[in-house]
């Protein structure tokens, strides 16, 4: 039931369109393709939630002999027409349903996938990659992208603490400070998805989980903990955490023990170029003043939710200046 929803919502042009204009997204996802050319020449690929065939048409423009693009989503009935359009059906072969479902009757050499979600674990579309990838992929194959990493950083967001809370001390002429509990509780009881710039941000990140797509297990995903401790390098309110990734498009795992400098990220840092993931931010509802090289420290879990797996539960402990605190 909960999946019926899931692929409801990917049947709407609207996500895709998104997805699609995030340029920061597709080109990156193209040129790791073209970059790869020499290995995807007159290979087997898997697609795993091909939406609407893009990345399949990237792979089979880079030379793939057979491309299996496969979605839950009735958008894959759209893919068909794509595909067709585009005189590729030899070549791109449709298959509308769950990848834990699907059946290909030979092993690939390639799996492709654009499976990141919010703070790169929300919606859980990495175990389907783990599945295919457990089913499919030939020893030696090749996985894109290869490893990512989610990092938490401490924010401070004077501006948009204000917007929320201190836009009550002062309504139309009327105090309203009646309404900070309330409003405290609310604006920040649930994490947001927004655009923050590398100025919110206090320190270096924390890396609280690393991906590597060739080992990487279901069991690893359905709970993840790191500690954490930062050195804020400003002289700033503390108001949050935020949360962001990076995914890297190495090579298969046999030849990727150095990392090359020339690999190929697609960021959704706050200094980078925004893309559509944003970044996601937990509020505290208090911020804490901190000096220069204070420290905050403690750990965040991020465990899918019981009920339905797509969904994330995070517990947040955090301490500095003597206070601690759990959200
Ligand atoms: N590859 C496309 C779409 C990415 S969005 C692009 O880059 O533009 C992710 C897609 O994966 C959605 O269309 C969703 O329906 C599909 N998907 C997620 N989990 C899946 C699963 N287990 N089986 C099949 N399709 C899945």
């Amino acid at each position: 039931e909960f999946d019926m929803a899931y692929f409801q919502s990917y049947s709407h042009v609207g996500i895709h369109e998104e997805m699609i204009k995030d340029r920061a997204r597709t080109e990156t996802y193209r040129t790791a393709i073209m970059h790869h050319k020499h290995f995807l020449a007159d290979k087997v690929v898997v697609d795993v939630g091909c939406g609407t065939g893009i990345l399949s048409i990237f792979c089979a423009q880079a030379g793939a002999k057979r491309v299996y693009a496969i979605d839950a989503s009735e958008i894959a009935l759209q893919a068909k027409e794509v595909v067709k359009a585009n005189n590729l059906s030899d070549k791109v072969i449709v298959l509308h349903g769950r990848v834990e479902d699907v059946d290909i009757e030979e092993q690939v050499d390639v799996i492709i996938s654009e499976w990141m979600g919010y703070m790169l674990l929300y919606e859980s579309m990495l175990s389907s990659v783990i599945i295919a990838r457990d089913r499919w992929l030939k020893p030696g194959g090749l996985i894109l992208p290869s490893h990512a990493s989610l990092y938490l950083a401490p924010v401070t967001n004077a501006e948009r603490y204000s917007e929320s809370i201190d836009f009550w001390r002062n309504v139309y002429g009327i105090d309203m400070s009646a309404m900070l509990p309330l409003a405290k509780q609310c604006a920040f009881e649930e994490p947001c998805v927004e655009t923050i710039s590398g100025e919110n941000v206090l320190t270096w990140p924390h890396v609280v989980k690393h991906v590597d797509c060739y080992t990487v297990t279901i069991q690893e995903l359905e709970s993840v903990t790191a500690r954490y401790r930062f050195s804020s390098m400003m002289h700033a309110p503390l108001h949050g955490f935020a949360f962001w990734f990076d995914v890297e498009f190495n090579g298969p795992a046999n030849n990727q023990h150095k990392k090359k400098p020339t690999t190929l990220v697609l960021s959704t840092a706050p200094e980078d170029t925004p893309t559509h993931w944003q970044q996601t931010l937990l509020y505290l509802y208090e911020p804490i003043e901190m000096d220069q090289d204070q420290i905050i420290e403690g750990s965040v879990t991020i465990s899918q939710s019981k009920e339905n797996a797509r969904f994330l539960n995070i517990h947040l402990e955090y301490a500095s200046g003597g206070r601690a605190f759990v959200k």
